[in-house]
């Protein structure tokens, strides 16, 4: 490696000053396609919500200043003028000594200034009674209590949750803009990568990495585009990766990258003349990751070692990812938590270990080498150890990366 390891922030930073922001186009698709979608646009409430003041309740709808004298003994008593249901629109007003019979939803007449459940009256042929005050506006929803017109009710950027969708519905709108899924090349690299569905050839395994990354750039919000593996061998790296770079403002491909005699990534970044960000991370697993900028897209190079591969993708491709993909919130969320079960090694230079986060309790499995993916099942968060660390005991605070909330 040519360069100093550089510290995982640095790369960061470095990676996202090359990455281009969305592209303005936005597309507009119906609610439920846009279920986890990135908002493309400021939205502002056209309607107020509700659109009316209304009676949360079954009762009756009444002036306040009627009951006043209200009492268990000396009931107020009013006499019932109208019927309103879910769906009328009142055209008169209450008078002094009226009630008016409201369902749930039902708009509330001018005039009145209250709500009384129908539990705690007595209506007899018209005339009701009510045993106590009440407040004005008890039971009383104001229109644009929920969401004013022109309230800003979601931002661009934001992601497009079951209830923005039930918010933009209740707006009346059919469809929203979101900003289209990034398109990301993908392909692993490595001679000893078979074919799947074949039978497994001696000294052969079959690739996990394509397959994890690209599930994890769906679910992103990307689109990978994937490449059949690729052998060890320079002059067909290039070409794919040349391929994919010209299409895709970001290509990542896994294999080849360190300092073996045919690791032949980064004599694929200088044959197509790219431009290295860096090539090291001080960090374990995954330090020989390489990132080069090729014409305006982003190559990134990660270890072959399938944990290596998905840590180093889930801090450098997802926050990549995500600013192409038109999000707010690019970095990963931190807690801190505490460690559920010991780490027996010490920890000379930055690390990386898969747990699963439960409350404020972080659980790393038993198998953490950078190779084995089978312990990675289930996990939902990294732990990020910092460099210099000891053994660390059971109970011990530590930093979490959150993957998946
Ligand atoms: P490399 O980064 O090419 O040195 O590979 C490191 C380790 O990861 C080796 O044991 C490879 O066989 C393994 N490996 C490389 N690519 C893949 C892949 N796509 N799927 C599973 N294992 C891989
Ligand atoms: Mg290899």
């Amino acid at each position: 490696m040519d360069k100093k390891p550089l510290e995982l922030e640095q790369a960061i930073d470095l990676l996202l000053r090359h990455t281009p922001s969305p592209a303005p186009a936005f597309e507009a698709v119906g609610l439920l396609d846009a279920l986890g979608r990135v908002c493309a646009r400021d939205i502002r409430a056209a309607v107020a919500q509700p659109p009316f003041d209304r009676s949360p309740l079954d009762g009756y709808a009444l002036r306040s200043a009627d009951l006043k004298e209200a009492s268990a003994d000396k009931p107020a008593l009013l006499q019932v003028s109208m019927r309103i249901y879910a769906g009328d629109h009142p055209r008169e007003e209450l008078l002094p000594g009226q009630a008016a019979r409201i369902m749930t939803g039902a708009p509330i007449p001018a005039g009145a200034d209250c709500v009384v459940a129908q539990e705690i009256v007595r209506d007899q042929n018209g005339q009701l009674q009510v045993f106590k005050p009440l407040s004005k506006y008890a039971n009383y929803v104001f229109a644009g209590e929920d969401i004013p017109k022109d309230q800003l009710i979601l931002e661009a950027g934001q992601v497009l949750d079951y209830a923005a969708l039930g918010v933009l519905a209740g707006q009346g709108l059919t469809e929203v803009e979101v900003y289209p899924k990034p398109s990301i090349g993908i392909f692993s690299t490595g001679s000893e990568l078979a074919l799947p569905e074949e039978p497994l050839p001696p000294g052969k395994i079959y690739d996990s990495n394509c397959t994890m990354l690209a599930a994890r750039i769906i679910m992103g919000g990307g689109r990978p585009v994937m490449l059949q593996q690729v052998a060890d061998d320079p002059a067909k790296l290039t070409a794919a990766a040349a391929g994919l770079l010209e299409q895709y403002p970001l290509v990542i491909t896994t294999g080849g990258v360190s300092v073996g005699e045919k690791d032949y990534m980064p004599l694929v970044a200088a044959q197509m003349g790219a431009e290295v960000l860096f090539h090291g991370l001080a960090l374990k697993p995954g330090s020989p990751a390489l990132a080069c900028r090729c014409g305006n897209s982003l190559l990134l190079s990660l270890s072959g070692n399938p944990f290596a591969a998905a840590a180093t993708f889930e801090l450098l491709g997802m926050p990549l990812l995500r600013k192409l993909g038109g999000h707010r919130q690019i970095l990963p969320r931190r807690v801190e938590a505490f460690l559920a079960g010991d780490f027996q090694k010490t920890s000379p230079n930055r690390r990386l270990l898969r747990a699963r986060l439960e409350g404020n309790r972080v659980f790393p499995p038993q198998g953490q080498a950078s190779g084995t993916l089978g312990s990675f099942i289930g996990c939902n968060c990294l732990i990020d150890i910092p460099a210099g660390s000891p053994i660390l005991e059971r109970g011990t605070p530590v930093d979490v990366i959150i993957m998946i909330e």
